[in-house]
């Protein structure tokens, strides 16, 4: 009969566990990625944490994550004590060394559970720093892909940290090392990347204790993703050219620039029920683009630091006053979990909140990939996220820069010195300067040349996600050469 048909035909699916890093920067460029495998004709399942579930839950409704016939989420735990306490960005140290320790026997054990059913479970797709997922695919002799979210120069840098260990760069022998000019102490021995100092590195390595959790991690997982049977990156292949040839000459396991994964999963995956899912850990305030809709072409100043970055209650103020005396109209994205400061009562923001109340307006999580592509809005106020950075180039909007940790300040390095559309902010942040340099941006001959310079990213970014697109190329390949079955 026809059920019998279709059951066969679902029994007999390849079967991807895809299972990310638990923050929201890492879960989203993953659901993108299993919604275009899944149009390839796999069999999903998507593997969430039981906090990141819970908090789904509550930003999305009881409707969330609602198990499709071949597409379904199912959690495991993430291994740290909860209180009971949601909405807060989790600790990444404690998730790291939880992950990493408690997290491979849950995963194995969900497979077996998996494989009692049809289809048995034929691939897994490892997020970035989930590499015990790497051991439970060499457990099942079933190939596994690392999916890199972030930069290629982001993944060498980590790659690079055995060599600063080496060459005695890192740990920094003292504290002072840290503001005495030693940051900028240049690296030339890094493949692909050149102009490279210590200060472009990934933040981890800003420590003196040899045995720092995230700077011992993260070096290690970058080197252990290279392990599996194959690499997929979040990035175009023109944008990165240069370190992606020297990666692919350095490793031995195929590397696929499958990006941005957002963009192609936009343009590739048919709309219906999959293609709607959202992985937004945050409620989205949607009225901001009634707001924009009202703003004049390119003339709105976008600010957001992302899902994890948190400011002193300082930092939050230079940063508005800079906006306010800069007279130029903004978006900014404030999280309930932004100040550092528990209990932070805004206060301090009613004055500047009164005074920008015609050309500001303060949302506290937004659609942001939409109103990165908002003709109203011409600049980008970040942190220099990945998905940030490839968000605001594919919106072709440049970008203000104020990296806060991990791979970000080798994102805003690549941006100011490589791509031609950024401009950074002293970590220190000061009204004066931020006033300064969103003028330029946004007024001056420099921001004019950075957004041009963003256009050409933009139409870049949208041919590799078309038809003969190499993103779209390199999805179809790593399905058939590394994912499928191959018999
Ligand atoms: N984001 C969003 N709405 C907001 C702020 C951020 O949807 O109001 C999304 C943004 O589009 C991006 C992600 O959150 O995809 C942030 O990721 P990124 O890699 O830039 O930084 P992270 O949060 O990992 O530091």
């Amino acid at each position: 009969t026809n059920m019998d048909a279709k059951f066969q035909a679902q029994a007999e699916k390849p079967h991807a566990v895809c299972i990310p890093f638990p923050a929201q920067g890492l879960i989203a460029p993953m659901l993108h990625l299993a919604k275009l495998i899944h149009s390839h004709g796999f069999h999903i399942t998507f593997v969430i944490t039981e906090y990141n579930h819970n908090r789904f839950l509550s930003s999305q409704g009881p409707a969330a994550l609602l198990p499709a016939d071949d597409f379904n989420f199912t959690t495991i735990p993430d291994g740290l004590p909860h209180s009971g306490e949601l909405n807060v960005t989790q600790d990444i140290p404690s998730l790291c060394a939880s992950t990493s320790t408690t997290c491979l026997s849950p995963l194995l054990h969900l497979i077996h559970k998996l494989n009692q059913n049809k289809p048995t479970v034929s691939c897994i797709v490892s997020g970035d720093f989930m590499t015990f997922s790497v051991d439970a695919a060499k457990e099942l002799g079933i190939p596994v892909v690392s999916l890199w979210t972030t930069s290629a120069c982001g993944f060498m840098s980590y790659l690079h940290f055995q060599q600063l260990f080496k060459d005695g760069l890192i740990p920094l022998q003292d504290e002072g090392k840290l503001s005495d000019g030693y940051l900028d102490t240049p690296v030339r021995s890094v493949p692909g990347m050149k102009d490279m100092r210590l200060r472009d590195f990934p933040t981890f390595i800003r420590t003196t204790n040899p045995n720092d959790i995230l700077l011992n991690f993260t070096g290690t997982e970058a080197q252990r993703a290279t392990q599996g049977s194959a690499i997929i990156i979040n990035t175009f292949e023109e944008l990165e050219l240069t370190v992606l040839n020297a990666l692919r000459s350095m490793l031995t396991i195929p590397i696929y620039t499958i990006g941005p994964l957002f963009l192609l999963s936009k343009h590739n995956v048919p709309s219906g029920p999959v293609s709607s899912l959202s992985s937004n850990l945050w409620k989205e305030d949607t009225t901001c683009l009634d707001w924009l809709d009202r703003r004049d072409r390119a003339s709105v100043l976008y600010v957001s630091f992302g899902s994890i970055t948190v400011l002193s209650k300082n930092q939050l103020v230079e940063f508005a006053w800079g906006l306010a005396n800069s007279k130029c109209d903004f978006l900014w994205v404030i999280r309930s979990d932004l100040v550092r400061e528990k209990n932070y009562s805004g206060d301090d923001m009613e004055e500047f909140l009164e005074e920008t109340r015609e050309r500001g307006l303060v949302v506290s999580w937004c659609p942001q990939e939409v109103v990165l592509e908002h003709a109203a809005v011409g600049g980008f106020l970040t942190h220099s996220g990945w998905n940030s950075t490839l968000e605001s180039l594919s919106g072709g909007v440049p970008m203000i820069s104020w990296p806060f940790f991990a791979e970000q300040p080798t994102n805003c390095r690549f941006a100011c010195r490589e791509w031609g559309v950024g401009m950074e902010i002293g970590s220190d942040v000061k009204r004066g300067e931020v006033e300064k340099v969103v003028r330029e941006m946004m007024g001056g001959e420099k921001g004019w040349e950075m957004r041009k310079k963003a256009m050409d990213w933009k139409e870049c970014a949208l041919n590799a996600c078309q038809i003969d697109g190499q993103s779209l190329v390199n999805l179809e390949r790593v399905v058939r050469e590394v994912m499928l079955p191959q018999n």
